[in-house]
């Protein structure tokens, strides 16, 4: 038993039933291709060893009819769970805490909660989102009080728990404007003022500049799918080698302000050029006027130190998102990005592990990329897509920087062909994953290039 593929029962339940199935598919496979060759060996036709045959390995019918039925099951059950109109459905109101843990909870909170619960549904864009709401209220009571107080009676102390706290805050804070800028916000129509304003005053804060994000990620990233246009492409780099990733993550620091501008303008999208280099160019006149104006101190630990520690997170995200990228056909989602599963990020950030989902439907709710996964699990099986679980983006950096390969093998969670390949063998696999392409190369692979 691999010690890596085991279900946290602290990471969310869909997580826990998506891993348990494609851990029962791997058990399934190799037991019976294990049988198999036990019963060819006994009737004398076989000599290979056992790795060399389970490659082969396939269900029977009956066991394909049972697979499918149970992940049918599941799959059910995980829509139930995401269904307003359904009696199965649980809001999600905290990302720490599924609403069952709170059961034993005094009745007078619960009863608080559930009028929230009802107040909040009336609030957010689409009721299934009231976490949404959760989240802007503690940035709304933390984070900004926290921030005036630090520039009306700055200390040292206040200055560095204030930027550790958002620190803290900066996966959930990106991973909930991830669904609001892919959506165009989060709160109900009505609402559309405060939902359009309120990042002008939680951006900064979060180390985040004005309507970068958005530029950057949904109107160019997206478009441009890791490609040999995107900025943040993964591809021109040897995603193993510390050097390449300092010159990636400089790249983006210092001339993202410049490149966005440029990238528009070569796509001939004048006016959205404008609008990013006036966003960007705004908000570095913005920080240096609250630094050299209001207060340096204030400043430096309020909202450069966010930016800075928020623009290395992005770049390290954006790395292991993409650091795998297959070599024969690299323009293809299954094979350019990567699903985590049973992982923090997906507790805590929005489930943002399922990433070649997102790419696949970027518009695809957070809540629905489990159950999206698990309804085209044949397909990732026959794309060889990779999935790996007890592993977040910024480890699987680490590792990779290590060039630690059979670490990150022992997290894949094989599927399709790869159930009867070796660590060692999966190990080889991933590193031919990482090789930087040539020019010639991405000539010849991207058809859009
Ligand atoms: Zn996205």
């Amino acid at each position: 038993m691999n010690p890596f593929h085991t279900i946290d029962p602290n990471l969310t339940k869909p997580d826990g039933w998506v891993l348990r199935i494609l851990l029962e598919n791997v058990q399934t496979l190799r037991a019976r291709s294990t049988l198999e060759l036990q019963s060819n060996n006994d009737d004398g036709y076989c000599s290979q060893s056992s790795e060399d045959k389970i490659p082969d390995a396939k269900q029977s019918p009956d066991q394909d009819k049972q697979t499918e039925q149970g992940d049918g099951k599941v799959i059910d059950h995980l829509r139930a769970l995401n269904d307003p109109k359904d009696s199965e459905f649980i809001p999600i109101v905290f990302l720490s805490w599924d609403l069952e843990d709170l059961a034993n909870t005094p009745i007078v909170f619960r009863v608080l909660l559930q009028c929230y619960v009802g107040w909040a549904k009336t609030i957010v864009r689409n009721e299934v989102d009231v976490v949404m709401l959760t989240h802007l209220l503690l940035y709304l009571f933390t984070s900004v009080p926290s921030a005036i107080y630090l520039y009306r009676h700055f200390s040292l102390i206040h200055g560095f728990l204030h930027t550790v706290m958002h620190v803290w805050y900066a996966g959930s804070y990106t991973l909930m404007m991830h669904q609001h800028i892919h959506m165009r916000g989060v709160l109900a129509k009505k609402y559309a003022w405060l939902d359009h304003s309120f990042p002008y005053i939680t951006d900064p804060l979060m180390g985040h500049t004005w309507n970068s994000y958005y530029f950057h990620h949904v109107k160019h990233h997206h478009v441009e799918g890791n490609g040999p246009n995107d900025l943040s492409s993964t591809i021109r780099y040897q995603r193993d080698s510390l050097w390449d990733f300092f010159r990636y993550v400089a790249r983006f620091f210092f001339l993202v302000w410049l490149e966005l501008p440029l990238y528009f303008l070569r796509q001939h999208k004048t006016t959205m050029a404008f609008k990013v280099a006036a966003s960007e160019l705004g908000s570095y006149l913005f920080l240096y006027l609250m630094a050299t104006r209001v207060n340096l101190h204030a400043t430096i630990f309020a909202l450069l130190l966010p930016l800075f520690v928020m623009r290395i997170g992005l770049m390290i995200g954006n790395w292991g998102q993409h650091a795998f990228v297959d070599d024969v056909e690299p323009d293809s989602d299954f094979r350019s990005s990567i699903t985590l599963v049973d992982v923090a990020s997906n507790r805590y950030c929005f489930n943002d592990g399922y990433h070649t989902s997102h790419h696949l439907n970027p518009r695809r709710h957070w809540r629905e990329h489990p159950v999206s996964f698990l309804q085209q699990k044949h397909i990732y099986a026959k794309e060889s897509a990779l999935v790996f679980c007890n592993i977040d983006y910024l480890m699987i950096t680490v590792k990779l920087l290590q060039k630690d390969y059979n670490y990150l093998a022992r997290c894949l969670v094989p599927i399709g062909i790869q159930i009867g390949m070796s660590i060692e063998a999966i190990a080889a696999l991933l590193e031919t994953k990482t090789r930087r392409f040539t020019e010639d190369e991405i000539c010849a692979k991207f058809k859009h290039s």
